[in-house]
């Protein structure tokens, strides 16, 4: 009698063709090329506006005390020092859909979690030392962003002069909204920006009061680093960053660009 049952054999080869399948979607064309990998590592994705495609993201910048007064209260010299930079892992990225309010969970260790609303940049190519003039063809567009923190970490570790990196960088510690191209919104030298706690705003500026300008930012980035296509750079917050706490619902503004929303979970 005719087994009706998938065999064995037929069971191992409907796996290994699911498995192939998932890998195909998470590795580039040309990665695919050269040994596989032993398991998929998902790519990280923001979506774009108005397009099919995806922004992959290589790696996560952020931009430390550009405004001033957001300077003043983290208890430096607000004049026009060197701007400077840290990184997140690429895979700190937390999208929030427009119109969504988002979960994000509260992180472990921390007791004092703090918001930073910010404009992030996204490149669509890189270099070394880029002059500021022409450091805006390198952006292909735009996002809303909050750099989560956890400042009781981040100034614990600063006040024993070890990295801070617990502090800023940690699972969905890079929240963003989707990608705006340049090419539809302009670039962002002003306009305003803000973030409000349960309908109660806390932080309230404008970008024209960055120290440095986003073009700016690229242009001394690429000193110390060569960028390339995929980077993204969150660019300072300004002042009155403050904690947040379960079941905060925190709305982030950027005139210009739709609201983003997360709910502190
Ligand atoms: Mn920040």
């Amino acid at each position: 009698m005719k087994e009706t049952s998938p065999t064995r054999r037929e069971l191992l080869a409907i796996a290994a063709a699911a498995s192939a399948a998932s890998i195909a979607e998470v590795v580039p064309a040309a990665a695919q090329a050269g040994p596989k990998p032993l398991f998929p590592v998902p790519m990280v994705t923001i979506p774009i506006v108005g397009e099919t495609s995806v922004f992959q993201v290589r790696r996560i910048y952020c931009i430390g005390r550009n405004y001033a007064a957001h300077a003043i209260e983290r208890g430096s010299d607000p004049n026009r020092e060197p701007p400077f930079f840290f990184q997140k892992p690429t895979d700190a990225i937390q999208n929030v859909a427009v119109g969504e309010v988002a979960d994000h969970p509260y992180p472990s260790l921390t007791k004092n979690y703090h918001h930073e609303v910010e404009l992030v940049a996204a490149l669509k190519s890189g270099g070394s030392n880029i002059p500021a003039e022409k450091a805006l063809d390198h952006v292909y567009g735009y996002a809303l962003g909050l750099d989560m923190t956890r400042r009781d970490l981040q100034n614990g570790m600063a006040a024993e002069k070890k990295p801070w990196e617990i502090g800023k960088s940690f699972d969905h510690a890079a929240v963003i909204g989707p990608i705006h191209p340049a090419s539809k919104t302009g670039h962002f030298d002003n306009g305003a920006i803000s973030l409000a706690i349960n309908g109660k705003v806390k932080q309230n500026s404008d970008l024209s009061k960055m120290i440095w300008s986003v073009a700016e930012q690229i242009a001394k980035l690429s000193e110390a680093f060569e960028l390339k296509a995929g980077d993204i750079i969150y660019s300072g917050t300004p002042e009155n960053v403050g904690p947040v706490v379960k079941g905060d619902v925190l709305l982030c503004k950027l005139e210009g660009l739709p609201d983003m929303s997360i709910k502190i979970v």
